[in-house]
């Protein structure tokens, strides 16, 4: 695929809510211009034309990226594309050192560009309620003691550093077809914040951590006791949300090792968004993805991201 190819591929899912019309994406006026602007590059002195929209009712000039998670991309939309591509084909993600050895890119660029893409998948799922059957659970990551040397000294030894622990939650609606949503905190926060994440005729299946207990008053609720079984005869389990964690526990050991509690609701994020639409394509997910984050305005978190401390120094 050419550079152009991609441009047009791009316009195609960036106004796709226009049947692929362009409109303006800054007072969504339908009739706009397309035109070309040369661009000098300062480095090299060639000059490249750059494909731009201008507004027939604001005459304001725009790209295909502009307003978008891309907007002032510094990467060509072939990499773009190709990045969302091979991040999508990965079962439990890629890594932004491995997606820079494919792209021949600098790490950064590569961790950046998974991180707003990931911003997009984040943001597709929140403020969704989840109705029906919903199993939930919560897991820790991160803190890991190390073992000592002597086995003599590993007696008494912590298994975890509390204070760098992070805890994750999740809840999971049953069916094939379920619908995730990922939560950072844990069982006791997650149940203080229950009712902005699921409707009132919700049904709960839960362990036996006593933070459920606050549960019981307000649902339905089917606990099953871990230390006796991981499932009964009437169906009573969590083991879908085992499951996801087993997916998420697997990503963050196999393929990103390591991410601060900062970033830990980012890739939750991540997670949630690759469970719930296991059972597309990697092509419909790559789409998915692409569009998800042509259609999202851009981050303010990860916009001018390594430029801030600049910003701040100056
Ligand atoms: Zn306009």
């Amino acid at each position: 695929m050419s550079e152009a190819e991609c441009e047009s591929r791009f316009e195609a899912l960036r106004f796709a809510s226009s049947g692929g019309e362009p409109f303006c994406v800054w007072c969504q006026c339908p009739v706009v211009y397309r035109i070309t602007r040369k661009v000098k590059n300062r480095k090299t002195g060639t000059i490249t034309q750059r494909r731009l929209f201008k507004c027939a009712k604001c005459a304001k000039q725009f790209s295909v990226t502009s307003g978008t998670e891309f907007h002032s991309r510094k990467l060509s939309f072939k990499k773009i594309m190709l990045a969302t591509l091979l991040w999508a084909n990965g079962s439990a993600g890629q890594a932004a050192l491995q997606l820079r050895r494919d792209l021949r890119c600098n790490h950064k660029t590569a961790w950046l560009l998974e991180h707003r893409v990931r911003d997009a998948m984040t943001s597709y799922m929140a403020g969704r309620q989840l109705s029906g059957p919903i199993e939930t659970d919560s897991t820790s990551i991160g803190g890991k003691v190390r073992k000592a040397n002597r086995a003599a000294d590993r007696k008494g030894q912590p298994r975890r550093h509390m204070e760098k622990v992070t805890n994750l939650s999740v809840l999971r609606e049953r069916g094939r077809r379920g619908r995730v949503v990922p939560f950072l905190g844990d069982e006791a926060k997650l149940v203080r914040a229950i009712h902005t994440l699921v409707d009132a005729k919700a049904e709960f299946f839960v362990d036996e951590h006593p933070a459920w207990n606050a549960l019981f008053a307000q649902f339905p609720v089917r606990q099953i006791k871990h230390k006796v079984q991981y499932s009964d005869l009437r169906g009573t389990s969590t083991n879908l949300a085992e499951s996801y964690f087993s997916r998420f526990k697997r990503m963050y050991n196999g393929i990103y090792r390591h991410f601060s509690p900062q970033y830990a609701q980012a890739y939750n994020g991540e997670c949630a968004f690759r469970e719930e639409h296991r059972g597309l394509s990697n092509g419909e997910q790559f789409i998915l993805m692409l569009t998800g984050a042509l259609n999202h305005p851009p981050s303010t978190r990860w916009r001018g991201y390594y430029q801030r401390t600049r910003r701040k120094a100056a």
